[in-house]
């Protein structure tokens, strides 16, 4: 499965996919240029394993219109916003609906795309649950969760989330 992880620049997407695939939280991650993928073999249940292929979209990207070749064969995504910048959770209204008018499953149907609050371990939050829930639904989102990639706190159970809307719409 291609996952798409998507969102601006410093809100921890490589560092979430370093930690889902290594296990490891750096204080400085270089910025990514381009875009980068890594692999993981997850452990679905007994007998299922689900390989998943995870790109790492540089920020920016999304100024040079690029986005549509990184894009391509994609199963679902995650957008992800840094808890304590407003500006990076409002531009996840623009990601979402870049995602939606470059991709399309092959049944027809749009991405299954889950929204990412990432770093809930700083005190200094600027965006509250409720509007969060409320964004999530506005956008067409499948549903939202909080993380701390530093903390590793709900990191997994977001993939598996993502994985498992994929897989039931297969
Ligand atoms: P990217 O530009 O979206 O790929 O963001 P990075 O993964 O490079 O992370 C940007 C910065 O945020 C780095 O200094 C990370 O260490 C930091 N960071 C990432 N996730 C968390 C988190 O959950 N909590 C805190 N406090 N910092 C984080
Ligand atoms: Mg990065």
């Amino acid at each position: 499965m291609k996952i798409l992880i998507i969102g601006d620049v410093n809100v921890g997407k490589t560092s979430l996919i370093n930690r889902y695939v290594n296990g490891q939280f750096n204080k400085t991650c270089k910025t990514t240029v381009g875009v980068d993928f890594s692999l993981k073999t997850l452990h679905w249940s007994d007998k299922e394993r689900v390989k998943l292929h995870l790109w790492d979209i540089a920020g920016q990207e999304r100024f040079i219109s690029m986005t549509r070749v990184y894009y391509k064969g994609a199963l679902g995504c995650m957008v992800i916003f840094d808890i304590t910048d407003s500006r990076s959770f409002l531009n996840c209204r623009l990601w979402k609906q870049d995602l939606d008018l470059k991709t399309l499953l092959p049944n027809g149907q749009p991405l299954p795309c889950i929204l990412v609050a990432n770093k809930c371990d700083l005190s200094q939050r600027a965006v509250s649950a409720d509007s969060i829930d409320m964004f999530s639904k506005a956008n067409g989102f499948v549903s939202w969760v909080e993380t701390s990639v530093k903390e590793n706190r709900n990191v997994g159970e977001a993939m598996r989330r993502l994985v498992q809307e994929i897989l039931s719409g297969q």
